[in-house]
């Protein structure tokens, strides 16, 4: 198996550098007649500021990298590095660690605790490990996701892009070396993919946070820098995006949104809304 495409010598240089690596995964879910192989030899590079959309059919593997690469699975075979360190071999308190110090991670129905505000949700994986958001740090985290006016909002009373980007913001307020999205866009309506994609584009653009995120959609895959794409748990295609789409300018010449969004549920949200102006 070593004798394959890539000598050892150039893994053991590459991966240390990159802020995730995984190399040569594979995973297979459950034994025998109904295993499952989901990876079957992927290894990615995921280098300093790039933005990486992951492309590829439902089932071929998508998530399951991605979740491998957090740290939130094991592979069956293979090696991850996060932050130059190996996983293997690591106890799982050490791992925890490492995510906790590396990696943020958006899930695609944002899983947001629907008794807290924004905000609580936001400071959630601090306040789990008894810790409080540096006051100015959270303050600006809000401005940038704009949730400022929202922050007392339960999500119940936030649309899905509110709560989208409470979702971000969540992933973002221990400060990650890597946000890790899984279809951040996929249940949101146009306008509103848009604008989460100019979150993640300011943030890779202005504070060189890698991410990578996993999409459907060509459209939102050509904001990243790179696009791979699965089939039948390989890596098909790894390429440059050229001509990247800029999510700013293409909000700067949209119509102005509605009023208010169509699928802002709550009296409250107005109520405030105005009380506020008044
Ligand atoms: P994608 O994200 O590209 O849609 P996934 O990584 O979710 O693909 O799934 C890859 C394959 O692994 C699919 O065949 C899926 O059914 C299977 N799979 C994913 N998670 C599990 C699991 N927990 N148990 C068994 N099979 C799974």
């Amino acid at each position: 198996m070593e004798a394959a495409a890539v000598p050892a010598a150039d893994v053991a240089d590459k991966a240390p550098s990159a802020v995730v690596a995984a190399q040569d995964i594979t995973r297979r879910y459950g034994e025998g007649d109904t295993a499952v192989d989901a990876l079957r030899g992927v290894s990615l590079d995921v280098q300093q500021g790039k933005l990486t959309a992951v492309m590829g059919p439902s089932g071929s593997g998508k998530s399951t990298l991605m979740h491998i690469m957090a740290a939130l699975d094991k592979p069956t075979s293979g090696s991850v590095w996060i932050a130059g360190t190996k996983l293997g071999g690591l106890s799982d308190t050490e791992i925890t660690k490492l995510r906790r110090e590396h990696i943020g991670f958006v899930f695609q129905f944002f899983n947001l605790l629907p008794m807290l505000s924004a905000e609580e949700n936001i400071a959630l994986p601090l306040s789990i490990a008894g810790e409080k958001p540096d006051p100015a740090f959270f303050e600006d985290l809000l401005q940038r996701v704009g949730l400022a006016d929202r922050r007392k909002h339960r999500p119940s009373e936030l649309s899905g892009g509110q709560q989208q980007r409470v979702a971000i913001a969540r992933a973002l307020v221990t400060q990650p070396t890597i946000l890790l999205a899984d279809e951040p866009t996929g249940n949101l309506d146009t306008r509103t993919s848009i604008e989460v994609m100019d979150i993640f584009q300011r943030l890779n653009m202005e504070r060189g946070i890698t991410v990578l995120l996993i999409t459907h959609e060509m459209d939102i895959a050509e904001y990243g820098t790179r696009l791979v794409r699965f089939r039948d748990g390989r890596i098909q295609v790894d390429q440059k995006i050229a001509n990247r789409r800029d999510a700013a300018r293409e909000l700067a010449n949209l119509p102005p949104p509605e009023e208010e969004p169509a699928d802002l549920p709550s009296d409250t949200v107005a109520v405030e809304h105005h009380g506020g102006v008044v």
